[in-house]
């Protein structure tokens, strides 16, 4: 016998390639036909039960465990794949990026380091990110799994700058420092989380007060600055927002950066989903100032449609980024030769060893679609979002709750003499189950608010026309129904 029998490829290749070549049909045809399906559906008791089993200590076949993916899970997914999918802020992912994760499974990369070309794949989408923010060749940047890890390793590579490398070794505790940070209250939860694990507790951020368009009042951070400061804390770093996630406002980012210089403080920018709107040559002006940032957190699985997950940290400093995270271990020495050549790995910028290829699919979607094509799909969901704006001002029955920046709409149906927060949030329910479209629900100014978050490609105007129509129908009967039982 020349082969290991203990090996878990198959005896028999061919009846797996065959299985592959279904499981690939029926994920292109999921994907050609989402549009058919519910955008979601509850999820019967019955198939929820049949994943309670206890652990399996015999083979099952490959065909058969095919057929309950297909039957039981692919049927209850969010729905965020679906044009009528307008909840949160998620991406609806492309074949193209399916595919590039098939071919990334195959090869099974560890990202953490080593002298192979999947890195090299890695750093260019990294010299792309830096043309793109016009972002020196010295800027660092390395793809993690969301804006949330992001948002964090920025924070702790601010940290680090401003505590000084033996921060490191000794701990903040030991600083004598009461390090500040400064966002909106507009910010993501994220940011404070962020800050509370790096350990400086959530009570150092300030969340600063926003102006009517939901942006930071520059002159209330400034003010919470100085204060801070002659208080004898030590303020360290900003954090603006590019696309606020409940109404995707867009933090003054130039005077923002005006004002971290001013005060020597680091200037990230959460930029989520907005970040990439650079993308698009239209709206690429209103983030004017995102060239100046010291770091920017964003998600290709966002506006990008890059599968999940795939977030992505951009920071100025390469060397001060490498200063946070670098930490020289025996096993991992960097050789002159051979497969542990290279001098700086992807493992001394952030928190992760083991890393998957999340590049690939970046690299082929960024390929394939190009520059233009991308930029003109994001500028189209902004569109959409200005469409589903102008019917709202034009329907008496509704009213819109924030204004529209870029791609997120909030609004909320009114009638007489109902609680209008259980209303619309009964309204959104209605839409979820009903299959017809997800937006989901926002506090705006204290009241519930439906909100459209339209990122997904596949979004048409007759999806949003769908929507609407939809929610005014639900509105309708609702509000009647409620009318019959007073
Ligand atoms: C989505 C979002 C986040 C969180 O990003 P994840 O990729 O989910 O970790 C943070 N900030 C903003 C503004 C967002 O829209």
């Amino acid at each position: 016998m020349t082969e290991n029998s203990h090996s878990l490829d198959p005896q028999d290749w061919t009846s797996l390639r065959a299985e592959g070549h279904r499981m690939l049909d029926d994920m292109l045809d999921y994907i050609e036909g989402i549009r058919e399906r519910p955008v979601w559906q509850n999820i019967p008791d019955q198939v929820r039960g049949q994943f309670q089993q206890s652990l399996p200590s015999q083979a099952s076949d490959l065909a058969q465990v095919h057929q309950r993916f297909m039957q039981e899970v692919l049927p209850y997914a969010v729905g965020n794949s679906h044009p009528g999918f307008m909840g949160w802020v998620q991406g609806g992912g492309t074949p193209v990026g399916m595919l590039a994760e098939m071919l990334a499974a195959g090869l099974n990369a560890n990202l953490g380091g080593r002298d192979q070309m999947p890195i090299e794949v890695e750093k260019q989408v990294t010299q792309w990110m830096r043309e793109l923010f016009q972002f020196p060749s010295s800027a660092s940047g390395l793809f993690v799994t969301g804006t949330s890890i992001a948002n964090f390793i920025a924070v702790l590579v601010a940290r680090t700058k401003v505590l000084g490398l033996a921060s490191r070794r000794v701990g903040i505790t030991n600083s004598g420092k009461n390090l500040i940070a400064y966002a909106s209250v507009g910010a993501h939860a994220c940011v404070s989380q962020a800050i509370d694990m790096a350990g400086i507790g959530i009570d150092a951020l300030r969340l600063i007060p926003v102006k009517a368009d939901f942006s930071m009042d520059m002159q209330e951070l400034e003010k919470q600055i100085e204060a801070d400061r002659a208080a004898g804390f030590t303020p360290f770093l900003i954090a603006g927002t590019a696309g606020t996630v409940d109404v995707g406002a867009i933090d003054d980012l130039n005077t923002i950066a005006d004002i971290a210089q001013r005060h020597a403080l680091w200037f990230h920018i959460d930029g989520a989903y907005g970040a990439l709107a650079m993308l698009s040559d239209e709206i690429a002006p209103r983030l004017k100032g995102i060239e100046r940032a010291d770091s920017i957190a964003f998600d290709f699985h966002k506006w990008a449609q890059v599968q999940y997950d795939a977030g992505y940290i951009l920071v100025r400093d390469g060397q001060a980024h490498f200063d946070t995270f670098a930490t020289p271990t025996s096993y991992l020495k960097r050789e002159s030769r051979g497969i542990a050549a290279g001098e700086r790995w992807p493992c001394d910028f952030g928190p992760d060893l083991s890393r998957g290829f999340r590049a690939l699919k970046a690299w082929f979607t960024i390929q394939v679609y190009g520059v233009e094509q991308l930029g003109r799909m994001i500028a189209h969901t902004c569109e959409l979002a200005q469409h589903l704006q102008q019917r709202i001002v034009n329907e008496p029955k509704l009213e819109l709750l924030a204004p529209v920046n870029l791609n997120i709409v909030c609004f909320r149906y009114r009638a007489a003499d109902q609680d209008l927060d259980v209303l619309n949030r009964d309204i959104v329910f209605e839409l979820h189950e009903s299959g017809i479209a997800a937006p989901s629900t926002t506090k705006v100014h204290g009241q519930l608010a439906i909100r459209a978050a339209i990122v997904n490609h596949r979004t048409g105007k007759q999806d949003i026309d769908q929507m609407l129509d939809a929610a005014l129908r639900f509105g309708d009967q609702l509000s009647s129904s409620n009318d019959s039982l007073n």
